[in-house]
């Protein structure tokens, strides 16, 4: 398999508070690989040390081969790597369409194939593409800001808590989309999530972080069995 990430021993920091504490872990192509973790674990922290808008302090964070870690997120974004982030961050005053044209903003070529693709997978997106992104619903803002991703054709894509204040049944139907999106349009996906029964449903491969460390790591058949993933993450007694 080939490796399209790999991040070794990453520390970082705000100011004095050490928010990883030596983060290690890979992630191969074609693969969906899911962080589980509580509150406060450095989940977002993670994912804005990978995508250059944290600086980390120690340890390298390797891209198709290349270290990233130092590097600008425009940078980073350019080299094929999306960060879809936690609580979306779309533009609100901005439409729909004019969202997406700025997920490609570091990229030139035709950009109109790549809206229609979005368009194919958020029909809805295509129904109100002359809206403010503001009046969308929490489902609709999230399906927006996973299309303003893709605008970037990443190989790799980062997303943090999609399923944040989502219905159940919304969370499942992102879900799906994610999944498609990874097997049709060959996005590997690094996913963040709370919901660990949907991550784990979801992902190959999973990784635990407890207070900046990985604690465990495993295929997610494998954490799905696993006894302390059973009681902590899924709740189950
Ligand atoms: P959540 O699910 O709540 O987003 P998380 O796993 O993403 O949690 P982080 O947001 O990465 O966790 O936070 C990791 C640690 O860093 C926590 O202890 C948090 O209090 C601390 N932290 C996060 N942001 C800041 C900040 N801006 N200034 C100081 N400490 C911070």
């Amino acid at each position: 398999m080939t490796k399209v990430m790999e991040i070794r021993n990453v520390e970082t920091f705000y100011g004095a508070i050490m928010a990883l504490r030596g983060v290690s872990l890979e992630v191969n192509e074609g693969e969906i690989v899911t962080i589980l973790g509580a509150n406060g674990a450095g989940k977002t922290t993670l994912m804005k040390t990978i995508s250059g808008l944290m600086d980390p302090e120690k340890g390298q964070i390797e891209f198709n081969g290349e270290r990233i870690d130092g590097k600008q997120p425009d940078q980073i974004v350019r080299m094929g790597l999306a960060h879809v982030p936690e609580g979306r961050e779309v533009f609100p005053y901005l439409t729909i369409e004019e969202n997406l044209k700025m997920g490609a903003y570091c990229r030139s070529g035709n950009i109109r194939d790549d809206i229609d693709l979005v368009y194919e997978y958020f029909p809805i997106l295509k129904e109100r593409r002359s809206q403010s992104a503001g009046f969308l619903s929490g489902g609709q803002q999230q399906m927006l800001a996973i299309g303003r991703g893709l605008m970037a054709r990443p190989k790799l894509m980062l997303l943090d808590e999609p399923s944040l204040g989502l219905s159940p049944l919304l969370t499942q139907e992102i879900f799906a989309i994610i999944k498609r999106l990874n097997a049709e349009q060959k996005v590997t996906m690094l996913l963040v999530e709370q919901n660990a029964n949907v991550a784990l449903h979801t992902a190959h491969t999973g990784y635990v972080l407890e207070m900046g460390r990985i604690v465990m790591a495993g295929s997610c058949e494998e954490l799905r069995k696993s006894d302390d993933i059973q009681e902590f993450y899924l709740g189950r007694q």
